[in-house]
């Protein structure tokens, strides 16, 4: 019985949905249930007792809060939950309208007017939720204002309508309003998220990714070429002499060379490859459909340029170069072999005096062997 009522509240619910989605699902799931089942109820009471013009309104109320919410379990899209949603607040709307129109059971028909506020705003949201209220609110002030004498409209006291009216309008302000700040506080709060995501993977002294950012991606590369089978490249850069660097400008003007050499890597790369600072004043590249020799190409562009433009530190050229170390991923190497790699071709870039690139499959030297 739990386990049934369980699934029945989580149909349609699915983890690659934002939480507010499902959360919406659920509440669609919960609410067409409680609505189904209250409809039915009282649309069998009155037909036990006769009134068979409010049992079928009831009954058939009950059967279209049924549909809605087969309609976004059953087709499972953006567009179907937007039908689903529109179907319950128009059957809901339409339903209360009739209750105020005819009194329902002894004139309690008014009463059920009081769901229509809040079921709306959390519904429908904010913007939606105000403009379909405020054409609910007129409708309704014209059904109880505008046909006095009219035998179709059940008899209230003025005093009773105007009381119902002003109780009605500010339930409809309370929910606005509070569907106004919820949605405020989710915004911030996705905001916020999507900003921590965002520095947990970026480095913030040159806004590249961080080391962490870089293993997801090279994840993500490996996976992609596991399915194309599109071999990928990355590479190492080290600069040179950094240390003598930082000794001769200060740590700060250091910080500066490492700013301006992101840049410099980062201007030669395509829209496809990834730049990321794999830690201190080492760089990892991730050349996207690009074989060794390719990456040793582009690298060798990026070297040329570093060696031809000096940069500006602070008024002042200075001369930087770096040393690059390049291997090749496929369905033979994989990610960690691959960086390990890349890294022994870094270290014979710079035992060959430095400012080179070097790939690992050009390494001949018999003495050096794969760890
Ligand atoms: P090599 O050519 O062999 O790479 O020489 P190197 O001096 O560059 O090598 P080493 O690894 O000995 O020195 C790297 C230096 O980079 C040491 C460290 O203080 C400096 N460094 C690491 N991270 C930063 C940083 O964020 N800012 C600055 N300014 N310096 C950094
Ligand atoms: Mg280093
Ligand atoms: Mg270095």
């Amino acid at each position: 019985m739990f386990g049934s009522l369980k699934q029945y509240v989580f149909s349609g619910v699915s983890r690659h949905y934002k939480d507010e989605t499902n959360r919406r699902i659920m509440v669609v799931n919960l609410f067409a249930a409680v609505g189904m089942s209250i409809t039915f109820l009282l649309g069998s009471r009155a037909f036990i007792d006769g009134e068979y013009s409010l049992s079928t309104t009831l009954y058939t109320a009950s059967v279209v809060f049924a549909i809605s919410q087969r309609l976004q379990v059953r087709f499972a899209s953006a567009r179907a939950r937007t039908w689903s949603i529109t179907l319950l607040i128009i059957c809901l709307m339409v339903l209360t309208l009739l209750l105020l129109i005819t009194g329902g059971k002894d004139n309690t028909g008014p009463l059920w007017i009081y769901l229509v506020p809040p079921v709306t705003m959390f519904f429908a949201g904010f913007v939606r939720g105000l403009i379909a209220l405020i054409a609910y609110t007129l409708v309704s002030a014209i059904v109880l204002f505008g046909f006095n004498d009219a035998s179709f409209v059940a008899n209230y006291t003025y005093a009773f309508k105007t009381r119902l009216l002003y109780s009605f309008l500010t339930v409809s302000f309370l929910s606005a309003f509070y569907e106004y700040s919820r949605q405020k506080s989710y915004d911030t709060a996705l905001y916020l998220s999507e900003q921590f995501e965002r520095q947990a993977k970026h480095d913030h002294l040159t806004q590249l990714l961080n080391r962490r950012g870089a293993q997801q991606c090279l994840e993500r590369e490996y996976a992609r070429m596991l399915r194309s089978k599109r071999k990928f490249s990355v590479a190492i850069a080290d600069i040179d002499r950094f240390k003598s660097i930082n000794d001769t400008l200060g740590h700060e003007q250091g910080d500066e060379v490492l700013r301006q050499i992101s840049k410099v890597f980062s201007s030669r790369l395509r829209g496809q490859d990834i730049l990321a600072r794999w830690g201190g004043e080492e760089f990892m590249f991730i050349f996207t459909d690009t074989d060794e020799a390719g990456a040793v190409n582009a690298l060798e562009n990026i070297r040329d340029i570093l060696n031809n433009a000096p940069l500006n530190i602070n008024g002042s050229e200075i001369h930087v170069t770096s040393s690059f170390g390049v291997s090749e991923v496929n369905p033979d190497i994989d990610i960690s072999c691959a960086v390990r790699r890349a890294d022994q071709a870094l270290y014979y870039a710079k035992d060959n005096g430095r400012d080179c690139v070097c790939g690992f499959s050009s390494l001949s030297s018999p003495s050096f062997s794969e760890n």
